[in-house]
């Protein structure tokens, strides 16, 4: 950053923001981007700089930065009831009425629905209703928590325990009874002339196995993303799904799906789990939820889990949990528009006619030397880096090869995400014809011009 400007905004934004999952080497030396605004699904930097986002701020401005609709709901509902609860039996009826459409769009046919602030508050609270469902119906020891390596299930303690990254483990995480099955990502993971139906059978047996080594009365929940997305747009093998729920279901193991980024059209249906043809107990929502417009979770639960969280927690007389802005009247108006937006104003539609230019355009520089893999479902992908297509041999990691075509895409005015030695992208539902070809000459200039350098 040049220190002539000690008063630019990269500057004071670096003097006192302290930013998340930001890489310090590449910030000190590149600076922040500070935004003022969106068009569309542009965003625009303090120096007038517009930046196609292919990523849709964080996978959830889905309806770009300026949906009219969404800001006047918005407008309208502050001005209405600009905020309150649900403690003690007093909640908003934009709420009442939120909870009604999510039940009524989900797969199951009842359920009930409580709200959080994030993703991952709604992640750790659906953890303390299995505990608290466990332990009230006499079985205290069923506390153990499975997700898989490389999920992402969010950031406070008891997600980031659920979250199969390495990154945890400086904070002394995973908490003890969180266990990681294996990947299902065959390209990566399959073992040296493994079918892709044997790996899945594999994917099967390991979970077989940790079941009869842990005991299934000591296991409270499984947890899932039907696409990992913060892991690297990761798609399950084939059948991966079909194979182990039923075995979770054998054994009495709640399946809950971690729908925050594939919920609501991500993957070209409203649920992930429709996608790929699995019927869970619950599902965790965020993200998208309110296209970005508000920070609120959401945990829909089935009919099952509804009924016995009903119960023991009119035992206890009361369920001893909540977060003061859970239910946010506003956020619950801006989900609904959000829903409707989506649903009925052709994005969702939108997903499934792009779907197919999107991922030839991805197929097309999945034929670069140095592009292992294209992987992804509806709009979302990743492309992943490699120094030998052969043998998927990765770039050395101090090249930082992502970051570097992460930045070069940048310095066009394209908004990817490095990842590992992935670029993901996750346009949002607005996007264009046009804007999708501007996508990938972008990319495909910064991929060039990067693997010109390490390659
Ligand atoms: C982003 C994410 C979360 C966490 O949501 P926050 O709102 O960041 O707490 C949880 N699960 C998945 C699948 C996510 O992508």
């Amino acid at each position: 950053m040049p220190d002539d400007i000690a008063n630019s905004w990269e500057s004071r934004a670096d003097a006192h923001t302290f930013y998340g999952f930001t890489d310090f080497a590449t910030i000190h030396a590149r600076g922040p981007v500070v935004l003022t605004h969106g068009k569309g699904p542009y965003v625009f930097d303090v120096h007038g700089k517009s930046y196609l986002d292919a990523n849709s701020g964080l996978w959830n401005m889905v309806a770009g930065f300026d949906h009219p609709g969404l800001i006047a709901t918005a407008q309208e509902q502050y001005a209405r009831f600009p905020g309150y609860h649900t403690f003690f039996g007093r909640l908003s009826d934009q709420t009442v009425m939120l909870s009604e459409k999510l039940v009524e769009v989900s797969p199951f046919e009842d359920g009930k629905v409580f709200y959080t602030n994030s993703g991952s508050e709604a992640n750790d609270t659906m953890v303390k209703m299995l505990w608290l469902i466990w332990a009230m119906e006499g079985q205290p020891q069923r506390r153990k928590i499975l997700t898989r390596v490389n999920a992402y299930h969010g950031m406070t303690a008891v997600a980031a325990s659920m979250t199969g990254k390495p990154y945890v483990r400086a904070f002394g995480l995973p908490l003890p009874g969180f266990l990681h099955l294996s990947c299902p990502h065959y390209w990566r993971n399959g073992a040296e002339g493994e079918t892709e139906a044997q790996f899945t059978a594999r994917m099967a047996a390991e979970l077989e196995e940790t079941i009869a080594r842990e005991g299934a009365d000591t296991i409270a929940g499984f947890f899932a993303e039907p696409v990992m997305g913060a892991g690297g747009v990761i798609v399950p093998s084939d059948g991966y799904f079909q194979a182990i729920v039923p075995i979770l279901r054998k054994h009495g193991i709640p399946v809950i799906s971690d729908e925050v980024i594939c919920g609501f059209g991500r993957t070209g249906n409203t649920w992930g789990c429709e996608t790929f043809n699995f019927m869970p107990d619950a599902i965790i929502s965020s993200k998208n939820l309110t296209a970005g417009f508000f920070p609120m979770g959401a945990i829909i639960l089935g009919p099952e889990l509804s009924d016995r969280l009903q119960k023991v927690s009119e035992q206890t007389e009361e369920f001893g949990h909540g977060f003061t802005a859970g239910g946010h009247p506003v956020g619950c108006a801006i989900a609904l528009k959000a829903i409707d937006v989506v649903m009925n104003e052709g994005l969702a539609d939108n997903v499934r006619k792009l779907t197919p230019k999107f991922q030839a355009g991805l197929k097309k520089l999945a034929q670069n030397r140095n592009i292992g893999e294209w992987r992804g479902v509806g709009l979302m992908a990743a492309l992943e880096a490699v120094s030998d297509k052969a043998t998927k041999r990765p770039f050395d990691g101090h090249l930082n090869v992502s970051d570097r075509i992460a930045n070069a895409c940048t310095d066009q005015g394209l908004i990817c995400r490095p990842l590992g030695q992935s670029i993901v992208l996750a346009p949002p539902f607005i996007m264009t014809d046009d804007q999708m070809d501007e996508m990938f000459t972008k990319l495909e200039t910064a991929l060039n011009g990067v693997f010109a350098e390490v390659a």
